[in-house]
């Protein structure tokens, strides 16, 4: 038996016992006669003492050699600590040794294995096995743990039944690259790596089902902008013989048990908003409903007067910044430069300061009265010291700009607490999107998604306009899951993949295994996919999904650790029959 106790479970009720210990040297204090070494586990530390006059002197001379991180087992009585220390939850007792043994040595590490660590994130994520030593990162797994098991056991409970489906498949259409491995046994041919496990859990739902969940790797090949991993975890669902508001009430569930049970956070039901309302209201389909500063539309009250920046353009948008009326010029010069960044892209702002004795003072009162920036104050919402920021231009690339802004300003003005909690869902969502760079309507969603009732037919008309039946789970601002009521008859799935601009052929070689399976009497159906480690993030409090992945990815999709991707010899290409031509 390697030990009796773990290094977090002494206590003063074992004083006297002989116990055994094993672990890691945290670090040791040698006084010559005297040694006290820190020992650690995952369940905390416990502190052994050597003493000249007490302990054997090879066990003595043994115990001047440890360094730190060497693995140890030490034999010993517990003893009633002199200086007690309440910090530790063994701060009571320690360990006089008896017997030691290394039972295995080890290098220095190249950072220091404590709380606040002198370690770089490179050289963390290089050497992550000791970066996981750490109470910060160690708590963070601990604690996805908790979340995922909370998940099973509350789907588990209403009847889920957790299905794996493969990794090695054939393309899904979430709209990034795929992922593809070659074939040794089939020549020349792929498999894809699944975006998701989206066409799986539909003939899961034709296979009866019913409810299907899996805790599941997904793999996109995408540019790794704002902390994504081409790896990562979803909480995938389906289920049939459900409408939208089914889906609905169940993930809601699921998210209220989750906050409740892992933050102890509680809330009543979760408001909902259109994506009409939200884009209009927050510029963002994914609004951080925690602070308000909401959009006022000006086009009304700003586009009668000389000044041919507004009058030119398809919306003029504001924000009432509470108490920024005292910002000083170069204060707002500042956020003025903020927007005007290429990542923002905004070719200036207005702004009107609503000072507190009711008067108003702008960067355009060479064409705006006092009475025409009172009309702007009512729209935006703004009082007595507030500031109104302004933007205006092309009314999607405005709304982003401005809700660019509102976020930075509640970053800012700690507006984005970490401990509240504000879930949404964001509903109708449109069902296609139109892409600049092949000039033609894409899914939003996926291509599985159904319109709702009715508007098959504007797909002719209006493409733009046509509503699906698709819904986004947001939280604090970031979506953390999505899904839709699908199509679940061959004839809507074949004229949607015609729309999208599949080829009959492409359609058929690509998705023929689902639409076959729709003509095997398909139950209707719907689901939704929450992110794991997004949610896991913003659970704990924080926001990037990085530090509760045991083993990340870096921006640029390297592991760092085993050095992956990496180039395969030219056996393992020739029986692949692929050659690299770099
Ligand atoms: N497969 C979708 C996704 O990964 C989720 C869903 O529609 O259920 O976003």
């Amino acid at each position: 038996m390697y030990r009796t106790h773990n290094n977090g479970a002494l206590r003063a009720e074992h004083i006297n016992e002989t116990v055994t210990l094993a672990g890691w040297v945290q670090k040791s204090r040698d006084k010559g006669f005297m040694i006290w070494v820190d020992l650690r586990d995952r369940y905390g530390i416990t502190q052994l003492i050597f003493d000249e006059e007490r302990t054997p002197k090879e066990v003595m001379d043994l115990a001047k050699t440890l360094g730190r991180e060497f693995v140890i087992q030490v034999t010993g009585k517990v003893i009633e600590r002199e200086s007690k220390n309440a910090k530790m939850a063994t701060g009571d007792v320690e360990l006089l040794v008896e017997k030691l043994e290394v039972l295995n040595q080890a290098k220095t590490p190249p950072f220091t294995i404590e709380d606040t660590t002198d370690g770089g994130e490179d050289l963390r994520m290089k050497y992550r096995y000791l970066d996981i030593r750490r109470n910060p990162v160690k708590e963070k797994l601990i604690f996805r743990h908790k979340v995922s098991i909370a998940v099973r056991n509350y789907l588990s409970e209403q009847g889920f039944i957790e299905v794996e489906t493969p990794y090695l498949i054939k393309s899904t259409p979430e709209g990034a690259r795929d992922f593809v491995v070659p074939s040794r046994m089939n020549e020349g041919q792929f498999y894809a790596l699944p975006q998701s496990p989206q066409t799986f859990k539909q003939l899961l739902m034709v296979g009866g089902m019913d409810k299907y969940f899996q805790i599941v790797k997904c793999f996109r090949d995408e540019d790794l902008r704002a902390d994504r991993q081409p790896e990562f975890t979803q909480i995938d669902c389906e289920m049939a013989f459900v409408e939208q508001e089914d889906i609905l009430n169940i993930f809601e569930g699921l998210t209220k048990h989750l906050l409740k049970e892992v933050v102890g956070f509680e809330i009543e039901n979760f408001p909902r908003m259109t994506y009409d309302e939200a884009m209009a209201k927050y510029g963002n389909d994914k609004p951080d409903i925690r602070f308000g500063m909401e959009f006022g539309e000006l086009n009304t009250v700003a586009q009668h007067k000389d000044f041919k920046v507004f009058n030119s353009a398809e919306l003029v948008v504001g924000i009432a910044v509470p108490g920024g009326a005292g910002y000083t010029r170069k204060e707002i010069d500042k956020l003025i430069d903020w927007v005007k960044r290429p990542q923002v892209g905004a070719l200036g702002m207005v702004y009107v300061k609503c000072n507190e004795d009711g008067s108003f003072k702008s960067s355009v009162d060479k064409f705006y009265d006092q009475e025409d920036l009172a009309k702007w104050a009512e729209a935006t919402g703004a009082k007595p010291g507030d500031l109104i920021c302004v933007l205006s231009g092309e009314s999607f690339k405005t709304r982003t700009q401005l809700s660019a802004l509102r976020m930075e300003l509640g970053n800012q003005m700690g507006l984005r607490k970490s401990d509240e909690f504000a879930p949404l869902w964001v509903v109708d969502f449109p069902l296609l999107e139109w892409d600049e760079e092949t000039e033609r309507y894409h899914a939003m969603h996926h291509p599985f998604t159904s319109p709702k009732p009715g508007q098959l037919e504007l797909l002719d008309t209006n493409p733009g306009a046509v509503k699906a039946n698709a819904y986004d789970l947001v939280l604090n601002g970031n979506e953390i899951g999505g899904g839709s009521i699908r199509i679940h008859d061959k004839e809507t799935q074949s004229k949607m993949f015609d729309y999208l601009g599949f080829t009959k052929e492409e359609a058929q070689a690509q998705f023929g295994f689902l639409m076959d399976a729709f003509q095997y009497g398909a139950p209707p159906h719907g689901g939704l996919a929450f992110g794991l480690d997004r949610l896991v993030a913003i659970l704990g409090g924080q926001e990037t999904i990085r530090d509760f992945i045991a083993f990340p990815k870096n921006n640029a999709g390297r592991d760092v650790m085993i050095d992956a991707p990496a180039k395969i010899d030219e056996a393992q290409l020739k029986e692949l029959n692929l050659k690299v031509t770099l």
